[in-house]
């Protein structure tokens, strides 16, 4: 499988070009967090933590019962064993739940089950697997040491700890210690409002019949579903044509329900219409550039409207699109939930075919990573236009700047795709 690069860019001049860092060092430098806000625990899923989260008890918060068994004083079966077992009264059940408010005499014991709160006078659990699961007398089999299958209060926790700290993304596992600390709402930075407003006069609506000469608008759909598998809510605005007195008013009607506006289209070098630099242009200010990379070297990012709303405007070309989603519009997604430095994860793998790149140019190629086998195949089908490899990539492998052509067994850097 050959890593073709299907586009013939005219020469580009190093000089006139902003590095990837650079320009994502502007995106994030230009963004500051959307206001914390206070949300229940079963909606803030996906946010980011704007606080620290301590436990206010220690966790757990009582001894317990790591066991089903029976709850004894470790001394009084300190002989037992298999051929010599300890027979003791059992007085009672303390179950999960109960207030434990009961004890062990010397010389007795009670059934206890997992969790169960740990009667006073006992220190130590015998698995019913080491009795003879006994209801009012039990034969124990095994001695245990004092603290056996016992979960001390604070063993998981100390009071006052640092469980969670601000700038964590919450996930299930985030949103589960949230809970266990008892808390029923956290101050995080909301999920973004993300509108996606794709821009050409050829674009069509997918399901409508194709007149000649106009395709089908795939990056809306691709960018609003990208956001919101970021963790945004995306608001997709239909295809708008290039034309800078109808663009002008589409955008205006958007900037209300968004913290952070893309547009894809409409942008080529070519300085086709430029309805959408103009139409822009009269919002606020957005810097136009080429950046060092392949695909997606024309890129637009500014502030619009009173709030400062930061926008993107992305090259039309779907691929060109994504990738410049995911390496700048993922950073300031990030920056605008506190996290300026989130990137999409990355791995080194072995080139299984070659790849190539424009000098002076960070490529990202789409391929199929084996994380498994620690090997990436670089797609055949690499030109801008050709969504279809998109649907079979899983990775974008990395070639630098100063990196003209890599072959089969060379390390390569690899972007994991979400
Ligand atoms: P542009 O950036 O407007 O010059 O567009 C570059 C290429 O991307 C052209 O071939 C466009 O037809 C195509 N394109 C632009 N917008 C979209 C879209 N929303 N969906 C699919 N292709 C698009
Ligand atoms: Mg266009």
């Amino acid at each position: 499988m050959t890593a073709q690069v299907g586009h013939h860019h005219h020469h580009v001049d190093a000089k006139d070009l902003t590095s990837v860092e650079a320009h994502l060092a502007d995106i994030t430098g230009s963004i500051s967090p959307l206001p914390p806000t206070r949300l229940g625990i079963a909606e803030a899923e996906g946010c980011v933590l704007a606080e620290d989260i301590t436990a206010s008890r220690p966790l757990p918060p009582f001894d317990n019962s790591a066991m089903d068994g029976y709850a004894l004083a470790a001394a009084d079966i300190a002989g037992a064993a298999p051929d010599s077992p300890i027979t003791l009264q059992v007085t009672g059940e303390v179950a999960a739940g109960d207030s434990g408010a009961c004890a062990v005499t010397p010389g007795t014991c009670m059934r206890i089950t997992t969790g169960a709160k740990l009667p006073g006078g006992a220190d130590a659990v015998v698995p019913v697997e080491d009795t003879d699961g006994g209801l009012a007398r039990v034969m124990i089999r095994r001695a245990a040491a004092p603290g056996n299958a016992i979960r001390l209060s604070g063993g998981d926790a100390r009071q006052g700890e640092v469980l969670l700290t601000r700038g964590t993304r919450l996930g299930p596992m985030q949103i589960a210690v949230l809970a266990a600390a008892g808390r029923a709402w956290a101050e995080v930075f909301p999920r973004p409002r993300v509108v996606v407003i794709s821009t050409g006069d050829e674009l069509s609506e997918p399901g409508q019949a194709l007149a000649p000469g106009r395709i089908w608008d795939s990056n809306s759909f691709m960018l609003a579903a990208a956001a919101r598998e970021a963790g945004c809510l995306a608001f997709r605005a239909g295809p708008v044509p290039d034309d800078p007195v109808g663009m002008l008013p589409a955008i205006e009607d958007q900037l209300l329900r968004a913290d952070l506006l893309v547009t894809s289209g409409g942008v080529s070098m070519g300085g086709e219409h430029d309805a959408v630099k103009s139409a822009l242009s009269r919002l606020g200010t957005i810097q136009f550039r080429k950046v060092a990379m392949q695909p997606g070297m024309p890129q637009g990012f500014g502030t619009i409207g009173e709030d400062h709303i930061p926008v993107f405007t992305l090259p039309g070309n779907p691929v060109s699109a994504y990738v410049s989603f995911q390496v700048f519009v993922l950073a300031a997604l990030g920056a605008l939930q506190g996290q300026p430095d989130r990137r999409l994860p990355a791995v080194h793998a072995i080139l299984s075919g070659p790849a190539t790149s424009p000098a002076g140019r960070r490529s990202f190629l789409r391929g199929v990573l084996d994380r498994a086998g620690g090997t990436v195949a670089p797609l055949s089908g690499q030109g801008s236009h050709q969504v279809a490899t998109l649907g079979r990539a899983n990775a974008l492998i990395i070639v630098p700047e100063t990196v003209t052509a890599l072959t089969a067994g060379d390390d390569a850097e690899v972007l994991i795709l979400p």
